[in-house]
C-alpha cells in the first residue's frame, strides 16, 4: 500500500486534470463549467484531457462521443492525450476486481432491489440510504458460506460484486496503523473520510462488470491525474475512493470540487434542460466566448 499515508502531490504546481463525462446527451452548459473548471487548474503549465465514462452500454451513446469532443473542440479546448473510453477498459477494472477478491474483501450478491427493500425494513424501521442517496445494502449475502455462493453462482444465478466494507476498513486500518483516511481539498484543507456510511457498495453489476467507484478511481490513478476536479455531488463519493485507493495502494491525487449550474428552477443542468446544450447554443448564433461566459468563464484564454 505504498503513498496511501500521504498524498505525495502536496505541492504539485503543474496539476494533471480532467474531464470525464458520461456520453448520455449532448453537452451543456453544467460540462462546459466542469471542463473550463478543470482546465483552468492545470493552467500554465499542466495537463488537461477527456475521458469518456461510458460502462453504462444502455445510456452511453458513440454519436454524443463524438458531438461531446466535438463541441470541446469548438471552445477552444485542445488536448494532447488519446481519448480513453472506460468501454474499452473492463480488463484494467477486472484486474483491480481480481485484486480485492484475493484481499477477501468481495462476496457476490444475489438480492435483487425488492428483496433488498424488503430486508431493510426487516432490519430499520425505514430503508437506510447512503451519502449519495443509494439505498444501502443491509448485508444479508454477507453472510452467506462459501458453499452457498458457489452453488447458486454455479446455478447462474445472477449478482453483483460488493465490497464488504467492515473488512475493507480493518485491512486499511491496519495498514495505516490506525492513522485516519483523509484527503487533501483545495478549498477546504484535509478531509476525514467515512466510506462506512456507504456500507457495502456494489464494484460489479450483472449488465456492467465495474462500477462508477470501481472505474473512475482506477483509471485517475492509472492516468496520472494529480488534482481531481469534480461537481459538489460527487464530494460524498470521494471518500469511497479513497477507500479504493488505500486498499489498492494508488496514488492519492488532491481534489477540488465546483458548484453544480442550475437551471432557472434553481435544479442541476441536466439533459432534459436542451436549450443549454452547446449545439443548441451554437444553432442561435452564440461565439465560443458567449458560451464560456456563460458558464462562468469569461476571458478564461486571454493570458
Ligand atoms: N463521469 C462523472 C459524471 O459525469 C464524473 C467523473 C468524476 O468526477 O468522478 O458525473
Amino acid at each position: 500500500m505504498k503513498n496511501s499515508l500521504h498524498n505525495s502531490q502536496t505541492n504539485h504546481k503543474e496539476w494533471v486534470t480532467r474531464f470525464a463525462p458520461s456520453p448520455t446527451g449532448f453537452l451543456h452548459l453544467g460540462h462546459v463549467a466542469a471542463a473550463l473548471y478543470g482546465w483552468q487548474k492545470a493552467q500554465p503549465d499542466g495537463e488537461w484531457f477527456v475521458r469518456m465514462e461510458d460502462i453504462d452500454a444502455q445510456r452511453c451513446k458513440p454519436e454524443f462521443i463524438s458531438a461531446i469532443l466535438e463541441d470541446l473542440e469548438w471552445l477552444g479546448l485542445q488536448f494532447a492525450r488519446p481519448v480513453l473510453r472506460q468501454s474499452a477498459n473492463m480488463p484494467a477494472y477486472q484486474a483491480t476486481l481480481a485484486k480485492l477478491d484475493a484481499m477477501g474483501v468481495l462476496y457476490p450478491c444475489f438480492c435483487t432491489r425488492s428483496d433488498i427493500m424488503r430486508e431493510s425494513a426487516a432490519i430499520f424501521s425505514a430503508p437506510h440510504t447512503a451519502p449519495d442517496g443509494s439505498l444501502r445494502y443491509p448485508g444479508t449475502c454477507r453472510h452467506l458460506s462459501d458453499q452457498e455462493r458457489q452453488e447458486r453462482i454455479g446455478q447462474g444465478q445472477p449478482h453483483v460484486l460488493r465490497l464488504n466494507m467492515s473488512k475493507a476498513l480493518q485491512r486499511v486500518h491496519q495498514h495505516m496503523r490506525g492513522m485516519p483516511l483523509t484527503y487533501q481539498d483545495q478549498e477546504r484543507g484535509t478531509v476525514l473520510c467515512q466510506p462506512e456510511l456507504f456500507g457495502d457498495v456494489v464494484l460489479a453489476r450483472k449488465d456492467t462488470p465495474a462500477s462508477y467507484h470501481l472505474c473512475v478511481t482506477h483509471d485517475d490513478a492509472a492516468q496520472g491525474v494529480t488534482l481531481v476536479t469534480r461537481g459538489e455531488d460527487l464530494r460524498p463519493a470521494t471518500d469511497l475512493h479513497r477507500l479504493l485507493q488505500a486498499l489498492m495502494g494508488w496514488c492519492v491525487p488532491q481534489y477540488s470540487f465546483h458548484p453544480l449550474l442550475c437551471n432557472a428552477e434553481g435544479r442541476r443542468l441536466a439533459k432534459r434542460d436542451g436549450a443549454l446544450a452547446v449545439r443548441a447554443m451554437r444553432k442561435t448564433g452564440l461565439s465560443a466566448e458567449d458560451v464560456r461566459c456563460k458558464a462562468g468563464f469569461p476571458h478564461i484564454f486571454e493570458r
